[in-house]
């Protein structure tokens, strides 16, 4: 398995593959599968004569733009048995699969790597024929919910191979090679140790030596200039199987997933970004000051984008590990949740019959008996297994897990609530066709995670008996500094990374400017520079997991500001009175209904009309982020006086 890539406080997404964190279906399973094993004679001659297949394009429009002989043949019944017969394929198949990566990822060893690739290359394989199949319905009037159905079924293609059958087994062949690269990446220092990427990011979360930070940071991407060329094949190829689908580029088939026009998305998270770049622009110049002061202003220029290395993350993602450096003189709430978690006799499953507390205090159901006697809650002493937590599904229905070696700290508590959030969504869409057992839009099953976890705050852990007081307004400086470090930092980040891949696959960024024009970007949004000159051949967006990994990354960026949202509308409804970051809706049975709904459509619908059910509007707004840390940007424009910002 991959290690763990980030210390980010999303315990899923920052995993290599997402499978293990919302495993709801074989759409999933596909997903990662399709990125880097066999896509060979995919999408051949069935789609060649493929329409776009953009989803708000009306079943009338196309049976009036149909030629294919093919289409004239087929029906809207024929539709209808193809997809109650993929449906039962797909639930076999998910359950076997599941069960493969779930034994796989608790008793690792050579056999269960052989039993879980075969499960996985057995739901590839299905995953193709059902694409292929469902794209011979691009030209035939269906129902909605029917061409719904079958656009999920196209569109989980990720790496979409092209009508080649040789190119398309060489695009398997690389994605392969590229995530093998990565996985086994690892970087000699210069004491003549062997490093992994998970030692390197421990040192870079807690090391002050600006020397020991650089070398890690440099050594990391001695890595990914290999895979390079591999890459621009591998985009080269994808692209034209995007154009065998009937998009642009692959970029532009990414970006129509979203029940919009894909120029629209693109507008989208502009205009979000928009509304958030004032706060990021403080918390930075704040930072930059802070780093300053630590490491000298010769180090740190005042006026310069921040150097990569100094913010306590591999790829200057998030930046809670330095909290310690930029932390408010008075900041200490004045409690710690550790130490109150030992001093009220939490083990680990005591702490996670806390966290399903709060979900039965909203109005769910209890965990069901199997997920007490199926799941991993601690760190077995006789085997290896895979400890980043995750949440599980295994049978689309009520076989819903944990795994997780759980230390009994604050932040681990924390990290349960969370996972328990997709637990809790996995089990209120079981009753949905397949198809639509996920996440409304792909930001949506991290967001609800979170949205859970925003509601841990010290008013919550009053309630349930873990403190004894709630620390006064003048402590919140200090919790919302650390929680904009991981969450507002992030988001120029999340943005970046597919900005990029967008402009390589529509040629605008040629491989000679990659590097450079990576740089532009993360000068130009995170105002983040390579701490040194970087060398020709470098390339250092393959040092980032989901570049080699071919996997999308906006998900992230809307994750980011749609929990946000969540917390303050479900706050709303629970009437709380409290700013919003103080809010918890422990206990609110109206704030637990209205989540429920949303949770319980799954996929069903444009995630526009899941939006509109929390927040009584269809479009995305990061209003909410920053009423959230409204003290905190008023506390860092005042720290800022007189500094000069921007960069
Ligand atoms: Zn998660």
């Amino acid at each position: 398995m991959y290690p763990l890539i980030q210390t980010a406080p999303c315990h899923c997404y920052s995993f290599a593959y997402t499978i293990h964190c919302k495993l709801t279906g074989l759409l999933q399973l596909m997903i990662k599968t399709f990125k880097h094993s066999s896509i060979a004679l995919c999408l051949v001659a069935a789609l060649s004569a493929c329409n776009d297949n953009n989803k708000t394009v009306s079943a009338e429009t196309e049976q009036a733009n149909s030629s294919s002989i093919v289409a004239k043949e087929l029906t809207s019944q024929d539709a209808e048995k193809f997809l109650t017969a993929v449906e039962k394929e797909i639930i076999a198949l998910n359950l076997e699969g599941a069960r493969a990566a779930w034994i796989n990822a608790n008793f690792i060893t050579d056999d269960t790597d052989i039993l879980a690739a075969l499960a996985s290359q057995k739901s590839t394989e299905s995953g193709v024929r059902f694409a292929m199949e469902a794209a011979k319905y691009d030209d035939v009037k269906v129902t909605d919910d029917q061409r719904r159905k079958l656009n999920i079924l196209k569109q989980s293609l990720v790496m979409p191979a092209p009508q080649d059958p040789e190119k398309s087994a060489e695009l398997a062949r690389i994605g392969s090679e590229l995530n093998s690269m990565y996985g086994k990446g690892t970087y000699t220092n210069k004491a003549g140790e062997k490093l992994s990427l998970g030692d390197m990011t421990a040192t870079l979360a807690t090391s002050r030596n600006y020397d020991e930070l650089l070398e890690l940071w440099e050594g990391w991407r001695t890595v990914s200039p290999a895979m390079k060329s591999a890459f621009v094949r591998q985009s080269e190829l994808a692209n034209e199987g995007a154009k065998g689908l009937g998009y642009e580029d692959l970029g532009v088939m990414w970006r129509s997933n979203y029940d919009m026009s894909s120029s629209e998305f693109a507008q989208e998270l502009d205009r979000l970004w928009g509304q958030v770049k004032p706060l990021y622009e403080d918390l930075h110049c704040y930072v930059r000051s802070e780093l300053g002061e630590e490491y000298g202003e010769d180090k740190v220029p005042q006026d310069k984008p921040i150097p990569a290395h100094l913010l306590g993350n591999m790829w200057a993602q998030s930046w809670g590990n330095i909290y310690d450096l930029v932390a408010p003189e008075d900041a200490d709430p004045g409690y710690d949740v550790t130490k109150q978690l030992a001093k009220h006799g939490y083990d680990e499953i005591k702490m996670v019959k806390g966290a399903e507390k709060f979900f039965t205090s909203l109005g769910f159901e209890a965990l069901p008996e199997t997920f007490w006697t199926r799941s991993l809650f601690t760190k077995p002493k006789d085997r290896d297994v895979v400890c980043h937590a995750s949440a599980w599904d295994l049978d689309s229905k009520d076989d819903i897990r944990i795994k997780m070696c759980i230390q009994k700290t604050g932040e681990d508590f924390n990290v349960i609530h969370h996972e328990l959030g997709h637990n809790f969504y996995q089990r209120a869409y079981q009753n949905q066709p397949v198809f639509y057992q996920g996440s409304a839009n792909d930001g949506f099953h991290e967001a609800i995670g979170d949205t859970i976890a925003l509601s841990v705050t010290p008013k919550y852990l009053k309630e349930i008996g873990l403190i004894d007081s709630i620390p006064d307004e003048s402590k919140d400086i200090g919790l919302l500094l650390k929680m904009a470090l991981d969450k507002v930092a992030f988001i120029p980040f999340g943005l970046l990374v597919d900005q990029w891949r967008w402009k390589v696959y529509s040629g605008e960024i040629t491989p000679e400017n990659y590097n450079t024009a990576w740089w532009e970007l993360r000068e130009k949004y995170q105002g983040v520079t390579a701490p040194i000159e970087r060398s020709a051949d470098a390339f250092d967006p393959g040092a980032k997991y989901h570049v080699p990994g071919g996997v999308p990354y906006s998900r992230y960026f809307l994750a980011h500001i749609q929990q946000f949202e969540f917390h303050k509308a479900l706050c709303e409804i629970s009437g709380n009175t409290d700013p919003i970051h103080r809010c918890s809706i422990y206990n609110s049975k109206e704030a637990g209904n209205a989540l429920n709904t949303v949770l319980e459509m799954g996929a069903s619908q444009p995630w526009q009309e899941a939006y509109k059910v929390l927040t009584g509007s269809e479009q995305m707004d990061a209003t909410a982020i920053l009423d959230y840390f409204a003290p905190l940007h008023a506390w860092l424009k005042e720290k800022n006086q007189g500094k000069q910002c921007g960069f």
